[in-house]
């Protein structure tokens, strides 16, 4: 234990951008902790995004608490490989105790703590993401052809010449949508006609809107107009039309671009889950990045600061 420090000792689940801004707010109020991740490197989900994917806002409206992210050197808003950069750098940078190839498989409640696969910890913040549990809905299942989730697309050149079916008005459907339309024969199919946000939104407003508008960023639409998207949408080449088994049915390939459930199989032992899947703080365990529901935007770079500065304030006080 460091001097001066807390008698805590934190384990966080989960080595991508929300267990960092955990760590670095750990680390500020001298509680020992480590990070356990189950990758071989750092990046989190960044490091599994299609090729094209890009951040949604600047690099200066990206950042995790300390450290903005540098500015992008070229064109156009960050790539995922920029935020990769900018995790591993932050992570050197406040000397994070990360150790890696270490994938949690269950947390127990013991005496005065939690076991974490053997080892103790009085408290756990548990930050590992939605990447890892696509969620596809159950009607794919009787439906011929191929099949892909939003985590398995790459870029056009895997489909070229394909009759290619995107599922999901999000932002990911409509991303990948705009990404093929110049390449495949596509049909881009959502539940109801698409939302978007007003072209000037992009993620720098999304954090204030989402702490300080009612309903937040889902009041006003479902997907961001990146540039890609609007000029996409602006030419013409993205018709969303309702979901039509037969349209399913006659395609090459269809992209399930229908979300993520969160990744927590580990605290399962715990039986803390609500009808909705979700585990809410409870005492000495904190849910950190997961979603709205973890705190306004904390599913976002800017957004998971304050949620994680609040965790570890609630951890130290208690
Ligand atoms: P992750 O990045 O998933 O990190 C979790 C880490 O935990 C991973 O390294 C994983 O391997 C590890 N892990 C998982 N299970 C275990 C286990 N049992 N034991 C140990 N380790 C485990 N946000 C923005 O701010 N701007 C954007 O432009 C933006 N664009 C996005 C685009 C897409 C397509 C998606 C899907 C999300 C986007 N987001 C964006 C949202 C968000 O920033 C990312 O989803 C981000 O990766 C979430 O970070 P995280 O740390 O919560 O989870």
């Amino acid at each position: 234990r460091r001097e001066g420090g807390t008698a805590l000792n934190v384990i966080v689940i989960g080595g991508g951008q929300a267990g960092l801004a955990a760590g670095y707010h750990l680390r500020r109020a001298g509680v020992d902790f480590t990070i356990l991740d189950a990758q071989p490197e750092p990046g989190g989900a960044w490091l599994h995004g299609w090729d094209s994917l890009r951040l949604f806002s600047p690099a200066r409206h990206s950042s995790l608490p300390g450290w903005p992210m540098p500015r992008f050197p070229h064109e156009g808003y960050p790539t995922a490989d920029h935020v990769v950069d900018y995790l591993a750098s932050y992570e050197k940078r406040y000397e994070l105790p990360v150790e890696r190839s270490v994938r949690v498989r269950s947390v127990r409640r013991v005496e005065g703590g939690y076991d974490v696969d053997g080892r103790f910890a009085d408290a756990v913040i548990s930050a590992t993401g939605t990447w890892w549990r696509p969620f596809i809905p159950a009607v794919a299942r009787d439906l011929p052809g191929r099949h892909l989730h939003t985590v398995q697309y790459r870029n056009p050149q895997q489909l070229a010449g394909q009759r290619v079916v995107v599922v999901g008005g999000g932002n990911s459907g409509a991303q990948i949508a705009a990404d093929l339309a110049d390449h495949v024969d596509l049909t881009w199919i959502t539940r109801r006609p698409p939302r978007y946000l007003p072209d000037e939104i992009d993620g720098k407003a999304l954090f204030g809107i989402a702490t300080q508008w009612p309903g937040g960023v889902g009041a006003l639409g479902d997907i961001v107009a990146v540039p890609p998207v609007r000029d996409a949408r602006d030419r013409g080449l993205l018709v969303a039309r309702p979901m039509d088994r037969r349209l399913v049915a006659d395609a090459d390939t269809v992209i399930w671009c229908t979300g993520f459930r969160p990744a927590l199989d580990h605290l399962a032992p715990l039986n803390l889950r609500d009808r909705n899947g979700h585990v809410h703080a409870g005492p000495r365990l904190h849910p950190l990045g997961y979603g709205d529901w973890t705190g306004p935007a904390s599913a976002t770079l800017i957004g998971v600061g304050p949620t994680a500065r609040a965790a570890v304030a609630e951890l130290v006080r208690t």
